[in-house]
C-alpha cells in the first residue's frame, strides 16, 4: 500500500462543503472505440504534427525562463482566427486563455462568482458548472430546461429575473443535449440576467447558428463568450480554452489568474496547430455530416433521438441506461451514461466507428434495454 493509505478523506479537515461531493469522472477506459468525450476522432494531420514538433524544439531552449505571462501572440491569432469565423473584429485584448475553457469557467467564477454570490445553469448541462461553482464557493441555482431540453426562453427569462443570478451560464450547442440558441434568444437572456453572462461554445464550429460573439458589440458590459480547442480544433490534449468579451473582462480575470499558468510549451503548440486550421476544421463538416447520418440512422431504428447542433447526440430510451451504457462497452465501444434517464449520449467519431456504434445500437433495440 501507498506511504499514508491508511488516511482516509474523512480524516482530512476537507471543506464542509466539499464533503460528500464527487469528482469530474468522464470513464478513461481503452476500449477501439472512444465516443465518450467528444473529441475530434481524426488525428492532428502530419504537417500540423511536424509543426508542433518543431515549434516545441525551438521553445525546448528557453524553458529556463519563464513564460509570455499575457500569451500576447497566441491571443492575437485567437483574435485573428475569432474574427475570420465571426465577421466580429476582435483584437489580443478581447481574448483570454487558459488551460482548457475549464480553467476559463473557473477564473471567471473566481473574479464573478465566489462566497456570498450566485450562479444559475439551464440544466441538463455541462456538469462541470456546478462542480467548479463548488470549488469556487459560488452557489449553484439550477434551472429547468423544457422535458425536450429545449430552453423555454420566456420561463428561463422569468427565472434569471427572480434569481438575479452574479452569474448566468448559457450552454450553446448545449452539451450533453446538442440544442443551441439563436442570437436573439441569448440577447433576450443576457437582458433578463442581472448579472455577468456566459455563453459556453465549446461546441460553436459544429452549429449551424450564428456565435454570441456578434452580441458583443452590443451586451459588451456583461458578456463572456468562451471557447475551446479541445473539440473542433483537434487539440483536447493540448489543454487550450479561450473567450471573446470585452477588454475590461480580460483585466478583471488578471487579479485571478495564476502567473504563467499557460507553459511555453502550451503556447508555441496551440500557436502551431492554428496555423493549420483550415485542414483541422475540415474535419468539421465531415463530422456534420456524420452527425446526421447517425441521427437519421438511430431515428429509422426507433430511438428517440434529441437534434443535434453539436459533434455528439442524445438518444433513447433505455429501460435500463446503464445497462445499456455496458451492453455498448461490452462490445468495444464506449459511450457516456450522462446520469439523465433512459438517455445515453453518444459523440461522433470516424464513419468506420460510427458504423460500428450504429450496430451496436440495433443489437441493443432487440436486446431491449
Ligand atoms: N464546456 C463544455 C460545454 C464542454 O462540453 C467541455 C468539455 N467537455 C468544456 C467546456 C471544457 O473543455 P476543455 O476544458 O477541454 O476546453
Amino acid at each position: 500500500p501507498a506511504v499514508g493509505a491508511e488516511v482516509s478523506l474523512d480524516d482530512l479537515p476537507l471543506r464542509e462543503d466539499l464533503r460528500g461531493r464527487s469528482p469530474y469522472g468522464a470513464p478513461q477506459l481503452d476500449v477501439a472505440v472512444r465516443l465518450n468525450t467528444n473529441e475530434n476522432p481524426y488525428p492532428p494531420p502530419p504537417e500540423l504534427v511536424t509543426d508542433v514538433t518543431e515549434a516545441a524544439h525551438i521553445v525546448a531552449a528557453e524553458l529556463h525562463r519563464y513564460p509570455d505571462r499575457d500569451a500576447l501572440a497566441l491571443r492575437t491569432d485567437l483574435a485573428a482566427y475569432l474574427t475570420s469565423a465571426t465577421g466580429v473584429t476582435l483584437g489580443a485584448t478581447n481574448v483570454w486563455a487558459a488551460n482548457g475553457s475549464n480553467e476559463i469557467l473557473q477564473q471567471i467564477m473566481q473574479a464573478f462568482g465566489g462566497p456570498g454570490r450566485t450562479a444559475v445553469g439551464f440544466e441538463p448541462s455541462y456538469s462541470m458548472h456546478p462542480i467548479i461553482a463548488a470549488g469556487t464557493r459560488t452557489e449553484w441555482l439550477p434551472a429547468p430546461r423544457r422535458d425536450d431540453f429545449s430552453v423555454d426562453i420566456r420561463a428561463a427569462a422569468a427565472a434569471l429575473r427572480e434569481y438575479a443570478p452574479d452569474l448566468t451560464f448559457l450552454t450553446s450547442p448545449n452539451n450533453p443535449t446538442g440544442q443551441s440558441l439563436e442570437p436573439a434568444e441569448l440577447a433576450a437572456l443576457i437582458d433578463a440576467a442581472p448579472g455577468m453572462v456566459v455563453v459556453d461554445e465549446a461546441y460553436a464550429e459544429f452549429s449551424d447558428r450564428p456565435s454570441a460573439i456578434t452580441l458583443l458589440a452590443t451586451h459588451g458590459h456583461k458578456l463572456i463568450v468562451s471557447r475551446t480547442m479541445s473539440k473542433a480544433f483537434a487539440f483536447a490534449g493540448g489543454r487550450l480554452g479561450y473567450l471573446a468579451a470585452a477588454p475590461a473582462v480580460v483585466d478583471a480575470l488578471q487579479l485571478v489568474r495564476l502567473p504563467y499558468h499557460l507553459s511555453s510549451l502550451t503556447q508555441a503548440a496551440a500557436r502551431a496547430s492554428l496555423r493549420h486550421a483550415d485542414a483541422t476544421l475540415a474535419t468539421v463538416a465531415l463530422l456534420r455530416a456524420e452527425r446526421d447520418r447517425v441521427v437519421a440512422d438511430l431515428a429509422a431504428t426507433g430511438f428517440d433521438v434529441v437534434p443535434s447542433d453539436a459533434n455528439f447526440v442524445l438518444f433513447g430510451r433505455f429501460a435500463d441506461a446503464p445497462r445499456a451504457w455496458r451492453a455498448f462497452l461490452d462490445r468495444g465501444v464506449l459511450i457516456r451514461d450522462v446520469g439523465i434517464r433512459e438517455r445515453l449520449r453518444v459523440t461522433i467519431g470516424t464513419p468506420e466507428e460510427n458504423d460500428a456504434f450504429l450496430q451496436i445500437a440495433a443489437d441493443v433495440v432487440e436486446q431491449e434495454l
